[in-house]
């Protein structure tokens, strides 16, 4: 015997918690399941820039009170290159600013406002799988955390279940997606440490890319660019500050231990349509991009808040239009932030191998973006988000 709700949402990633919390505004009952613990999903340590469109929509919909609080406002960024800094004013080339607000913190937030409404939310559970994708009555086989097996029915099916999704395979089929690989991964760092600048400094050396990034007064976010295949634990701690101040000549970095190491690898992907019948994916079940434009999350809280308006037309008012042109709509912004962060990541990093001519060129494209003012608007447009539609 099937349960019934009107949204079944696989994931309480970003995604699937806000999409709950939108839909339940409108009064539309959903089940939110995730496979892991409510612990393991409030200390993941991942995205921590905010574009203005997402703070405006945490903010408007009291999602997250605490990002005006706790949260960081950054009008600007610092591009290094040639042992020079140069700073991209945000606020005085586009009128907006980015908040640095870590993504755990949004969820924090976001499940205490789903529990204290009293609203369905699942930890330990997992789809299986996604079955009648194609009717109006698709159905989620779920497994519990005691190992059994149930199945929600519902209006329509979300998978906000991450890159590995389970409901992307209902949605694409076997064509998939499109993929891109890069040649490097990002060696990242937590420490413990007072900030080495105001702002975030993505910077090109000539032994490739750092980003110097923060997380609060006490702790500090910083990456730099790695093989794929590196060991996190093969470089002691005062090779990592080697790696990063040679990649970094411009600021002095102020150190602190270490308490966190990984390496996170690229992979650009787009699925080649997000939505099959009543089944719909959305965030990074539907794509992933580098992490250079710190695009991912802020793409997720887009494609939610496109889906929101979307399944409100179509369970409230019986219109279908929305829900009908969903995957036109959020490719169309996905591509720009794959561009983007193809951009950003190809004119800062190092390719392996690359030749003098290339090295020339690349200080070249930096010195476009800064010596001009067109340039420099373009970056701080794409990096603060562009409008965001359904709201
Ligand atoms: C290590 C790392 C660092 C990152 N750093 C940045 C960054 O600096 N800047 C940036 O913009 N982006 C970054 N990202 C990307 C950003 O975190 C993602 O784009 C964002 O989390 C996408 O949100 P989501 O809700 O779509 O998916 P997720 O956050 O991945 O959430 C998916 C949820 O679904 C659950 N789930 C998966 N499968 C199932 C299943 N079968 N059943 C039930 N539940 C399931 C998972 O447990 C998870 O909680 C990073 C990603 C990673 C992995």
């Amino acid at each position: 015997m099937a349960e019934r709700t009107r949204v079944a949402i696989v994931g309480a990633g970003p995604a699937g918690l806000l999409l709950s919390h939108l839909l339940d505004e409108a009064g539309i009952e959903s089940i939110v399941i995730d496979s892991r613990t409510r612990e393991q999903i409030e200390t993941t340590i991942r995205a921590g820039i905010l574009e203005q469109g997402t703070v405006e929509v945490l903010t408007e919909t009291g999602a997250s009170e605490r990002v005006n609080t706790i949260g960081d406002k950054h009008s600007g960024i610092y591009l290094g290159f040639d042992d020079e800094l140069h700073h991209i004013d945000f606020g005085a080339l586009v009128g907006r600013n980015v908040w640095l607000y870590p993504q755990h913190e949004v969820l924090v937030d976001l499940i205490a406002a789903r529990l204290a409404a009293g609203q369905d939310l699942r930890f330990g559970v997992t789809a299986e799988r996604v079955e009648d994708a194609e009717t109006e009555r698709p159905r989620v086989v779920v497994r519990d955390a005691e190992g059994r097996e149930s199945v929600i029915e519902a209006d329509v099916v979300v998978g906000a279940d991450g890159s590995r999704s389970v409901v992307k395979k209902a949605v694409t089929g076997s064509h998939g997606g499109f993929f891109h690989e890069c040649p490097f991964a990002w060696f990242g760092i937590l420490t413990e440490a007072p900030p080495s600048k105001d702002e975030l400094i993505y910077s090109n050396s000539p032994d490739g890319f750092a980003l110097i990034s923060q997380r609060s007064p006490e702790v500090q976010r910083m990456y730099f660019q790695c093989d794929p295949e590196t060991d996190p634990s093969s470089y002691s701690e005062a090779q990592l500050w080697d790696e990063l101040q040679r990649r970094t000549p411009a600021t002095e970095l102020k150190e602190g231990p270490i308490f966190q190491r990984d390496v996170l690898k690229f992979r650009s992907f787009v699925a080649h349509r997000m939505q099959a019948g009543r089944a719909v994916i959305v965030g990074d079940a539907a794509h992933t991009v580098p992490p250079t434009g710190a695009k991912g999350m802020n793409l997720a809280v887009a494609d939610v808040v496109l889906l929101d308006r979307a399944i409100r037309d179509l369970l409230l008012r019986g219109d279908a239009t929305h829900f009908e042109s969903f995957t036109d709509e959020a490719l169309r912004r996905t591509w720009k932030a794959q561009q983007f962060s193809w951009w950003m990541t190809s004119m800062l990093h190092q390719q392996p191998g690359a030749s003098d001519f290339e090295r020339h060129r690349q200080i070249a494209e930096l010195r476009t973006v800064t010596d001009s003012e067109a340039g420099r608007r373009y970056l701080a447009e794409a990096y603060t988000g562009w409008p965001l539609l359904g709201r």
